[in-house]
């Protein structure tokens, strides 16, 4: 958040405090979440190279350095959140490929449609748009929690930022807890039998190991932990 422009109120409330995430805070998270792509594309594609065709750090890798020539065209003062998560979704569709691009296209086209015309999220908001997110993974991948995929560490993810917003939780808190259930779901996905995507084809064979797609997600969370928190989340 380092290069967002002092605001025009000096008295004007922190990130952190107001609990907001404007189009600014969203840029910096994607740009997080590409550098953390781009520092694990080798480990994402190990992954899928047991159990898939091993190209899902090439592909996403590819997509986010897309994602990144957008946002650096972009100009945050005339660019909503919905625009913005639009652009990002229909990026990754077009650049992506295989099976997760569509579907990670569709996690951001649906984030999109739920900021609405809001100019900035509040913490509520952006994790309704989140669940938005893997309720539309959940339909156009037709898959659900326990098929060994990206949903095993995006929903708990969800679950546990709802759950610590509920509990009264500011934002960076509830989004650091989101981050762990979201390694932890992933971590739950090594001893599954995979039912969706190619490792379903290898049956029995796809259980002692980590779904690819699961461990991108997670990378996803903590960088939004990292970033909308708008302080450094501890990354333990
Ligand atoms: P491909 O399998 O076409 O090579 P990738 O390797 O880029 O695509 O992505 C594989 C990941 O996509 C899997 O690890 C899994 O998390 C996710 N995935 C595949 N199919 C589905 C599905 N139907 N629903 C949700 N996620 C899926
Ligand atoms: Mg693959």
């Amino acid at each position: 958040v380092a290069h967002r422009p002092p605001g025009p109120d000096t008295g004007e409330q922190s990130q952190t405090a107001s609990g907001t995430i404007d189009v600014a805070a969203l840029a910096d998270w994607l740009r997080a979440f590409a550098a953390a792509v781009g520092a694990h594309a080798d480990e994402l594609t190990t992954l899928d190279a047991a159990i898939g065709d091993g190209d899902h750090g090439i592909n996403l890798n590819r997509g986010m350095t897309s994602v990144v020539t957008t946002l650096d065209d972009l100009d945050p003062a005339a660019t909503a959140p919905a625009r913005l998560l639009k652009s990002v979704g229909m990026k990754l569709v077009s650049t992506v490929g295989g099976a997760s691009g569509p579907l990670y296209g569709t996690f951001f086209l649906r984030m999109a449609s739920a900021s609405g015309d809001r100019t900035v999220l509040d913490a509520v908001a952006f994790a309704a748009a989140l669940r938005a997110g893997l309720d539309g993974v959940a339909s156009r991948g037709k898959s659900e929690r326990g098929d060994k995929t990206m949903l095993d560490a995006l929903g708990p993810a969800c679950d546990g930022l709802d759950a610590a917003l509920v509990a009264g939780e500011p934002l960076p808190a509830a989004l650091a807890e989101a981050a762990h259930a979201a390694e932890r779901g992933r971590d739950r996905t090594f001893p599954m039998v995979a039912r969706k995507g190619r490792a379903s084809y290898l049956g029995p064979r796809s259980a002692g190991h980590l779904d690819p797609g699961a461990a991108s997600a997670a990378l996803l969370v903590r960088a939004a932990a990292q970033t909308l928190g708008g302080t450094t989340a501890p990354d333990d």
